[in-house]
């Protein structure tokens, strides 16, 4: 369609980063973009036109930056997912394995309050490795979490199948092979 067309023009390509192999999808283009990134938060909040969402829940680091813009839009809270040790306040904690290793991400206890309808946020979605552990945060806080939306999916990986096993709808506006 012509609105993916604009926004897959706004999205740089960089070959071999981080490491060789990976075509990394730059997205730093697009949000500097005036037209195309509001294009891409007007297209993210499209499918939750009059329903009532209490808080958007962004994934660090870019998914802060789309989902404050989307919290704006939807009139919803925000609040951050973030890397352990970043937050000040007591939390709740979720291990999660990268392609070497793991690593914890964490959300403030108070963040959400049990029953709050949330919408999880990320610019990209890959294994699905990080969003499954961000919806398990969110589980744990008894969220209900609406669905979960990112701009980019990377379908041969194969994320989104693993948040649909937890019961969460997927929302991508572009995939790249
Ligand atoms: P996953 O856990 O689904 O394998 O990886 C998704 C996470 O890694 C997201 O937080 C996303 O921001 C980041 N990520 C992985 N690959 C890319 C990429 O090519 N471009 C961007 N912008 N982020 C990526």
């Amino acid at each position: 369609s012509p609105l993916q067309q604009t926004l897959l023009n706004a999205i740089r390509t960089i070959p071999d980063y981080p490491r060789p192999g990976v075509q990394f999808r730059d997205i730093t283009t697009l949000l500097g973009d005036a037209r195309a990134f509001r294009r891409t938060v007007d297209e993210m909040v499209q499918p939750f036109a009059g329903s009532k969402v209490d808080k958007i829940a962004g994934i660090e680091a870019r998914g802060f930056i789309l989902g404050g813009a989307i919290a704006h839009q939807t009139s919803s809270g925000f609040v951050p997912i973030r890397k352990k040790g970043k937050l000040p306040h007591e939390t709740v904690r979720v291990a999660y394995s990268l392609e070497y290793g793991i690593d914890e991400m964490e959300m403030h206890k108070d963040a959400v309050k049990p029953g709050e309808r949330v919408i999880l946020v990320d610019d990209l979605i890959a294994t699905g490795g990080t969003a499954e552990a961000a919806a398990k945060l969110l589980n744990q806080l008894g969220a209900e979490i609406v669905a979960a939306c990112f701009v980019i999916d990377l379908p041969d990986l194969g994320g989104r199948r693993k948040l649909e096993a937890l019961g969460v709808p997927v929302h991508t506006l572009l995939s790249f092979e």
